[in-house]
């Protein structure tokens, strides 16, 4: 994720606390978070809003560990030790980049199911940010 500043964070509040995302209408995959034009055939730019789930699995996974973390992240990094920070495959087919919450790096495991919660993501200049953190989803175990 890159730096926002807050009006361009305040933008893509709807995005980030509905997890909504475009299904093109033309080849049918979905695009999260939207783009202006879809992604996968890079020639449609009409969609459908679809509410995802916030349910899926973990495709990849890496432990950011002290030093070289995005801003965004610095905030758990002085907390203390490394975190995991996974690419999960939703429900719909988007893959979303995210980090994990309530797990130890040592437990995740590729295709455990997660579920996306929205989370204090971290605090600049006053301002506490959220967004959503992939925490193990055991219902759908
Ligand atoms: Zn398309």
């Amino acid at each position: 994720m890159a730096h926002v500043s807050v009006p361009m964070y305040w933008r893509t509040i709807p995005q980030r606390y509905r997890l909504v995302g475009h299904k093109c209408k033309k080849c049918g995959k979905v695009n999260f978070p939207p783009k202006g034009v879809c992604k996968y055939c890079n020639a449609s730019s009409d969609f459908e809003e679809i509410q995802l789930s916030g349910r899926g699995k973990v495709h990849t996974f890496t432990l950011i560990g002290a030093g070289g973390a995005p801003p965004e992240f610095a905030e758990q990094e002085k907390a203390g030790g490394s975190y995991p920070v996974a690419i999960v495959e939703l429900e719909k087919g988007p893959k979303v980049i995210g980090q994990m919450a309530d797990v130890n790096g040592k437990d995740v495991k590729i295709d455990m199911p997660v579920r996306a919660e929205l989370r204090r993501i971290y605090r600049e200049e006053g301002v506490i940010r959220y967004g959503f953190k992939f925490v193990p989803d055991t219902e759908g175990a």
